[in-house]
C-alpha cells in the first residue's frame, strides 16, 4: 500500500527526517528503547530529542522491557486507514512506568481486557516514499 504524501499516516522515519530514526530502526529489530538524558537522567516516553524537564539535547537510548500490560483501549471499526482489517484495538500499554499507546495486534477485540499481558510485536507498515522500511511500535497478547 502506498499513500500520497498528504494522506500518508504514518511518520516520516529515516535519517533524513528525524534524529530520533533509531528508535525506528531498533524497532525494525524487534527492540522496544527510549530516550534518557544524559544530564538528569529522565527518561523520556515517547522518544525525544531534548529532555522535557531540563531542556538538555544531550540523549542516549536505553532498552525498556518488550512486555507490559494494557492500562486502556479503545476500538475503531471505522474509517480505517486503507489496506487494514478492522475492529483496531488501540492500548495505553504500561511498559516500565511509562505508558504507550500503540496498536494491539493478533487479538479478539471483544476479548482485550485492562490488566491483560502484552508483548512487543512490531508492525511494519507502509514504505516511506522513497520506499525504505517503516514499522510502528504495537503488542500483541502475550
Ligand atoms: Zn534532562
Amino acid at each position: 500500500m502506498t499513500y500520497f504524501r498528504a494522506t500518508d499516516p504514518f511518520p516520516l522515519e529515516s535519517v533524513d527526517h528525524t534524529k530520533l530514526h533509531e528508535f525506528y530502526a531498533r524497532l525494525a529489530e524487534g527492540r522496544l528503547v527510549t530516550t534518557r538524558c544524559t544530564m538528569c537522567g529522565t527518561t523520556s516516553w515517547p522518544p525525544r530529542g531534548f529532555c522535557g524537564e531540563c531542556a538538555s539535547d544531550a540523549f542516549q537510548w536505553v532498552d525498556l522491557p518488550c512486555e507490559g500490560t494494557i492500562h486502556a483501549f479503545t476500538t475503531q471499526d471505522t474509517g480505517l486507514p486503507s489496506g487494514f482489517d478492522g475492529p483496531r484495538v488501540f492500548a495505553i500499554v504500561k511498559v516500565d512506568g511509562l505508558r504507550i499507546f500503540a496498536l494491539i495486534t493478533g487479538a479478539n477485540a471483544a476479548a482485550v481486557k485492562i490488566g491483560q499481558r502484552v508483548r512487543l510485536s512490531p508492525l511494519r507498515v507502509s514504505d516511506d516514499p522513497k520506499g525504505q522500511p517503516r514499522w510502528l511500535a504495537a503488542f500483541m497478547p502475550a
